[in-house]
């Protein structure tokens, strides 16, 4: 089965970014489970609940993923911080434990000038914190950490940074990682002519069997730049080719993967994008 979707808005209630999924004939989903940018987490009513599991089911049950804040930093210096982040996602686990959403995906956070060392410990930390909580609400679905482009302070650039996250962590079940193509591309991995290279650093540093699901968007800016500007499938320096190698990959080819590429007014850009990605595959999928 081919899982393939986009991030979609949930202006106007969390159904419906199920509406908008549809639109695009997309059969993966990703969203932020409220406003990204505060740190409020109003309680999801009943009815809210109902409506979404209903048209879920309608749309087809695909995968879905929650993207959590961009407030959220698991790898500050200051406690206080950190604090506020975990709680946050927290609360991220409660919605998707409510909503039957099956991936929870965040950023490794930053170190602030701390030290890389200091940050992973910070990281390894607040993770297990998390964890803890999910496997006590029986949360069934997975934690994933996304790889970034690596500028200044950032974790997960490197990908053995996650890798010895979860290496320290001693690889529960519950927690992987999502790659995202740009944030790759942007961290110095080749994704075309240099493909199985890169495939080869992500099975020695993370396990191809711990990645389970992409974010799938071209870079605006080139190989090796740390510069995190997502551009339409096939207008960046991954190129088609790239998506092809990504796409067509047996360790990959049943993951959800969802694009993060500019939006126009209506869904037009959307489709336009999923369809350049659909036209690169040559595997059958089921
Ligand atoms: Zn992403």
């Amino acid at each position: 089965m081919l899982y393939l979707g986009a991030h979609m808005s949930i202006q106007g209630g969390l159904n419906r970014a199920i509406d908008r999924i549809q639109k695009v004939k997309g059969t993966a989903l990703q969203i932020f489970s409220k406003n990204q940018r505060q740190w409020k987490i109003p309680p999801l009513k009943e009815e809210e609940i109902e409506t979404f599991l209903k048209k879920r089911k309608q749309w087809g049950n695909y995968p879905i993923a929650i993207h959590t804040s961009y407030l959220v930093n698991l790898a500050s210096p200051e406690a206080s911080l950190r604090k506020k982040s975990v709680e946050n996602l927290k609360e991220e686990i409660k919605r998707a434990t409510l909503l039957k959403i099956e991936y929870i995906i965040t950023h490794p956070g930053s170190h602030r000038q701390k030290g890389l060392d200091k940050g992973l410990v910070f990281l390894k930390d607040s993770l297990q914190e998390l964890l803890d909580f999910a496997s006590k609400l029986a949360y069934s679905g997975k934690i994933l950490l996304e790889n970034t482009c690596g500028s200044g302070s950032l974790l997960g650039g490197n990908l053995e940074e996650l890798g010895q996250v979860l290496e320290e962590l001693n690889f529960p079940s519950n927690l992987g990682c999502c790659l995202d193509s740009a944030h790759l591309l942007a961290a110095g991995y080749d994704l075309s002519a240099n493909y199985l290279l890169t495939r080869k650093k992500i099975d020695t540093s993370l396990g191809l069997e711990n990645i389970y699901f992409w974010h799938l968007n071209d870079s605006e800016y080139p190989l090796g730049s740390k510069r995190d500007k997502h551009t339409h499938i096939g207008k960046g320096y991954i190129g088609l080719e790239g998506f092809k190698n990504i796409l067509n990959d047996s360790a990959f080819i049943h993951l959800p993967k969802v694009i993060e590429t500019p939006k126009g007014k209506d869904e037009s850009l959307d489709k336009e994008n999923l369809q350049r990605l659909k036209e690169l595959i040559s595997c059958k999928t089921n």
